[in-house]
């Protein structure tokens, strides 16, 4: 019933030949139709990236967007200029947002709110950092992020929205979390979207990211409430994205 999603966050990596490797890896090699696929390139590649896409099943995703419309926001892009590149997913509340550049549950809200409005997919990341997760606060944490976000949607915008577990002490360490502590944090994330509604519950895809890599993706993908991966380091060389996406098939 839900498709498993398999997105590679670039993060501020890459290059334009590595968007021209990716788009002839992608032509190359099928995909399982089992699995969605997406790319989420830094916002200058987007362009390149739809070229390079272009006639394969993967889908364009952008790592972050600015709330308003339009005007003066320096360095800032929205949700309409996305939409010309044909994206269709965009990362809002990712850790690194969060701690580097203080978006807060209510600047995370704007973003998803802003991302509903023009027809975009926001993928919601939600993460605990290690303190809190040694304090036992990790479901606090983690069901406080999708609750300032859900709370305030309309039961038609939260079908529309992906989640992405992403214990921050697992990004970009190497160390990621056990399939048991990835499933148990997914299943109290679904329990509580069954609490707004249970068919959404039934039907949101939950991604795990942190740390997620060609040989430990089958076994987390394996666990009934892990619906794909958000990979960061590991979607920057084609052979070990590509290997994670057939995982998921
Ligand atoms: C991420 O930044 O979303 C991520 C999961 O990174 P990594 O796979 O490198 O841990």
């Amino acid at each position: 019933m839900r498709m498993p999603l398999i997105a590679g966050n670039w993060k501020m990596n890459g290059s334009l030949e590595l968007v021209e490797q990716f788009g002839r890896a992608f032509a190359e090699t099928g995909l399982p139709t089992s699995v969605e696929v997406a790319l989420i390139p830094p916002t200058p590649y987007l362009a390149a990236m739809q070229s390079a896409l272009a006639g394969t099943a993967v889908a364009l995703g952008a790592q972050t967007l600015n709330p308003e419309t339009k005007g003066a926001h320096t360095g800032e892009v929205s949700a309409e200029m996305l939409n010309e590149f044909d994206v269709r997913y965009v990362l809002v509340g990712h850790s690194e947002r969060r701690s580097m550049y203080h978006e807060d549950d209510a600047a995370v809200l704007a973003r998803a709110k802003a991302a509903l409005a023009s027809g975009l997919v926001p993928v919601l990341c939600v993460g605990e950092t290690l303190e809190q997760r040694e304090a036992g606060q990790t479901e606090a944490v983690v069901l406080g992020q999708v609750e300032a976000v859900f709370n305030a949607l309309d039961a038609e915008q939260r079908t529309r929205m992906v989640i992405a577990y992403e214990p921050v002490w697992a990004i970009g360490t190497g160390r990621t979390a056990s399939p048991s502590q990835a499933q148990a944090v997914h299943a109290a994330i679904r329990a509580r979207l069954g609490e707004y509604d249970s068919e959404l519950a039934a039907r949101l895809r939950l991604l795990y990211g942190g740390s997620m890599k060609a040989d430990n993706a089958a076994e987390l993908l394996a666990e009934s409430d892990i619906d794909g991966g958000l990979i960061g380091g590991a979607s920057l060389k084609t052979n070990d994205f590509l290997a994670i996406c057939q995982s998921a098939g």
